[in-house]
């Protein structure tokens, strides 16, 4: 929409006030989109932004492998040139891969060069696959929740031609560095804003049940601990918005962002499920113990807390926690 960060903040409000979802193409309009604005060619723009805006398509990430998660740099999915062609052929596989089989499209770090112990990082490319072809299959995986929210990805044989190639070839760390960036900040506005929801909605439900009004000594630490949460979180998500054109401080400061939210938001899904009790059981109120459950995966997704942690860590000058001596490895 062009806007300014407060005013992006303000529509992303205002839809969560309204209980709107999370987009269905949040991996491509919120994650990928910016990066592909900054880094891919104007004809690369005006072919796939249009749709990922309209929906008509939807994306997913396939970055994380069975062995490269937090270590994204082992990934062993390669792309090889294919001769006298300008096609590249991917053999490998992706796991975790969210909403993946409804995706038509998919952003995939694959190696294009083979791995140098010395730069592990260089040799990876960005690519986007088409997924509707012979050579992908897509497998879901049931998850606690009930749902199979991710899925893993099999390539084998599958093509992307080089103009599907995001910047140059082995230049894909620095590009995906920009969409993980985005992801930890602007992916983040909505949920951190679910956050003061959550503390209002629960608060009304207490109140329907006869533990409210409040006075200021019987207010519950949880809300009190939960609507405070939901401020520093705010204020982090909407600075980090505001750094999306400097992504040397923004990778600092969405690592903080993200692992401030992880930690409040799963607070708050445990508190809630405190102070509502037995109450849970009741598929009325089914939002809270699905939020339980989901509230699992946010210390992951996006990069773990202890690779938050690393990233923070390291801006400081400390020793991350692999570097530490006597450190739980
Ligand atoms: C709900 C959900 C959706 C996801 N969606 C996607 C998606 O759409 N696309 C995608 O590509 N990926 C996706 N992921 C994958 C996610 O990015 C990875 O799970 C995550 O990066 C961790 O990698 P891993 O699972 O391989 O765990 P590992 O990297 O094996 O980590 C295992 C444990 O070791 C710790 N650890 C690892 N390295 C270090 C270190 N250096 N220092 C300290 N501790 C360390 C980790 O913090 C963790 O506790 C999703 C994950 C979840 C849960």
């Amino acid at each position: 929409m062009d806007l300014e960060p407060d005013l992006q903040f303000e529509y992303v409000r205002a839809m969560a006030q309204l209980g709107a979802p999370d987009p269905a193409n949040s991996n491509a309009i919120q994650n990928f989109g910016a990066s592909l604005v900054r880094f891919g060619t104007q004809e690369q723009t005006s072919r796939f932004l249009p749709e990922m805006l309209s929906h008509e398509r939807l994306w997913a990430q396939c970055f994380s492998e069975p062995e490269a998660g937090s270590d994204l740099a082992g990934l062993r999915t390669r792309a090889e040139p294919v001769a006298d062609t300008d096609l590249l052929r991917i053999f490998g596989q992706k796991v975790w891969t969210s909403r993946a089989q409804y995706a038509s499209w998919c952003y995939l770090l694959a190696r294009t060069s083979p791995i140098d112990r010395d730069a592990r990082h260089a040799g990876i490319s960005l690519l986007i696959v088409d997924l509707h072809q012979s050579g992908v299959e897509v497998r879901p995986i049931r998850q606690i929740t009930g749902v199979d929210e991710f899925c893993e990805v099999f390539f084998d044989g599958a093509v992307a031609s080089r103009d599907q190639v995001i910047g140059e070839l082995g230049d894909g760390w620095r590009i995906s560095t920009h969409t993980l960036g985005q992801e930890r900040s602007t992916r983040l506005a909505a949920r951190s804003l679910q956050l003061s929801e959550s503390v209002a909605a629960l608060a009304g439900l207490l109140t329907d049940h006869g533990e409210a009004p409040f006075t200021s000594a019987s207010v519950p630490e949880e809300l009190v601990a939960g609507y405070c949460d939901s401020v520093v979180v705010e204020a982090l998500v909407r600075r980090n918005i505001a750094l999306a054109d400097q992504p040397d401080r923004l990778t600092v400061s969405a690592a903080m962002g993200k692992l401030t939210w992880s930690e409040a938001a799963q607070r708050q899904a445990s508190d809630a499920v405190r102070l509502l009790g037995p109450e849970l059981l009741d598929s009325a109120h089914r939002r809270w113990w699905v939020d339980l459950l989901g509230s699992r995966a946010y210390s992951i997704y996006a990069g773990t807390s202890e690779i938050q942690r690393n990233i923070i860590a390291r801006a400081a000058g400390l020793p991350s926690a692999r570097e530490t001596p006597g450190a739980p490895s």
